[in-house]
């Protein structure tokens, strides 16, 4: 893979205090093959390398990096630029309903992702419909039906007696009447782009008023993707993409291609055929997907880049002053999981070798642990957070609901959460009584 690649041509050259020109050009040169192997657009491949050689040249090496790991935590950097840096969520309608217009080419993942997103929503708590508008093929509104089934979400249709718009419309009334809050729109795709394509979508759009139009590509069809992204952009606008069959696409070129060519955010990247294969898109780690990074490097840099001092000294003090919230909780756990995966990181503390480690987890994976406390807090609202005091019975059931975990499973957490609390209380108290000395000195 690609690391490999640059960790080989590097390899005479350590020691070297700073890149220079030569050694960068040669390193380019093989991330130039890589991207292009990986089916990203050439426009793309040649800005990109531009931008990295301009960062590379003259930088200095850190400390306990050699060259080629320099170069790689830069080309590392860019591609997650390059792809967007942060995370994009769905948007909600300020007032209720939120509609998205699901478009895309036929067998792009309409029909299934759009019922793996109501599937999802739904245990988030919300009351999703399901609009079938493919009015051309007649499979397509029994495949909608069947979707919708699965996953106990109601379908809206009404055969092909009326056009897509009518339908839409209607819909609406429908969800209104039903109280459902999300509504997703299942649109026609066609082969091919055509104006008679998009003449439908804008006039479906132009009816339903929709929060955000998603587009659904299929990640297989590589540069293709890029072009198709552009035209539907351009002639609908697009507020966010999924990504489908990333599952089949090792290369994972289009997702860089089509973010930075239509500037437009991925929302989610399908994975698979099951609900919870339809993923939000994080863009550092489709950077180390097509880098192929693992290794310890990345753990080591990733430990230096994402834990935020001043983040990290605020933190203290609120554990300090007791004021430290499930909110705070939260996003610590979040940093821990930048730095990556958790078992290695434990394995890195001293002592702790792979044996030692799988010895002391007995079975238990810390991420998944994470996981589920990480869902169980973010089901909660941000008073929920700040003051667990007011969480009652009905609270903690729409909670358990929303994270898909028991009450039991609520209730232990909030009990992990008061001991910890009350520990960091009795360290402080331990501080103040010998006067600012920590107890081990
Ligand atoms: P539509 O024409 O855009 O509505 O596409 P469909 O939703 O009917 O999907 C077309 C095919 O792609 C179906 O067989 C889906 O099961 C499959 N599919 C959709 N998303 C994914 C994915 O993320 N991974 C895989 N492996 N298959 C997918
Ligand atoms: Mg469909």
């Amino acid at each position: 893979n690609l690391s490999e690649k640059l960790q080989e041509v590097f390899k005479q050259l350590k020691g070297k205090g700073r890149l220079t020109e030569a050694d960068v050009k040669a390193a380019m040169r093989e991330v130039k093959i890589a991207l292009l192997e990986a089916d990203v657009n050439f426009k793309i491949v040649k800005s990109f390398i531009k931008t990295v050689t301009e960062r590379a040249i003259g930088t200095e090496v850190l400390e306990g990096l050699n060259p080629g790991q320099q170069v790689i935590k830069i080309v590392n950097e860019e591609l997650i630029a390059l792809m967007g840096t942060t995370q994009s969520r769905l948007t909600f309608a300020n007032r209720p309903p939120t509609v998205y217009m699901m478009v895309g080419l036929q067998g792009a993942g309409k029909t299934t992702s759009s019922g793996k997103l109501a599937g999802q929503l739904r245990k988030q708590g919300r009351n999703p419909l399901l609009v079938a508008c493919d009015v051309y093929r007649p499979a397509a509104i029994k495949q909608l039906q069947v979707v919708g089934k699965n996953y106990n979400i109601p379908v809206f249709e009404m055969g092909d007696q009326l056009s897509p718009v009518e339908i839409s419309k209607k819909a609406l009334e429908y969800a209104a009447e039903n109280r459902n809050d999300v509504i997703l729109i299942d649109t026609a795709g066609r082969l091919h782009i055509n104006e008679e394509l998009m003449q439908e979508l804008q006039d479906i759009k132009a009816a339903v008023k929709p929060q955000e139009i998603l587009l659904v590509v299929d990640a297989m069809t590589g540069q293709d993707a890029v072009t198709v992204a552009e035209s539907f952009d351009s002639q609908l606008g697009v507020d966010g993409i999924i990504l489908t069959k990333l599952d089949g696409d090792a290369r994972g070129g289009a997702a860089l291609s089509v973010r930075s060519v239509t500037n437009k955010p991925i929302k989610y990247i399908g994975m698979g055929e099951k609900m919870e294969d339809l993923e939000p898109f994080y863009p550092d780690r489709m950077a180390s997907r097509i880098l192929g990074m693992g290794d310890v490097l990345s753990l080591i840099d990733k430990v230096q880049q994402n834990i935020d001092e001043k983040e990290a000294l605020e933190m203290q003090k609120k554990m300090v002053s007791n004021e430290f919230t499930l909110e705070d909780f939260l996003s610590q756990m979040q940093q821990i999981k930048k730095m990556g995966p958790l078992k290695d990181l434990m394995g890195m503390l001293p002592g702790m070798g792979k044996f030692n480690l799988d010895e002391a987890l007995k079975g238990v994976d810390p991420a998944k642990e994470m996981a589920r406390t990480e869902a169980i807090i973010q089901s909660m609202t941000k008073e929920e957070r700040r003051n667990p005091s007011i969480l009652n019975g009905p609270r903690k059931k729409r909670i358990a609901n929303g994270s898909g975990r028991s009450i039991a499973e609520v209730n232990r957490l909030l009990k992990q959460f008061e001991e910890m609390k009350k520990m960091m209380k009795q360290m402080n108290n331990m501080q103040k009584g010998k006067k600012g000395k920590l107890p081990f000195f």
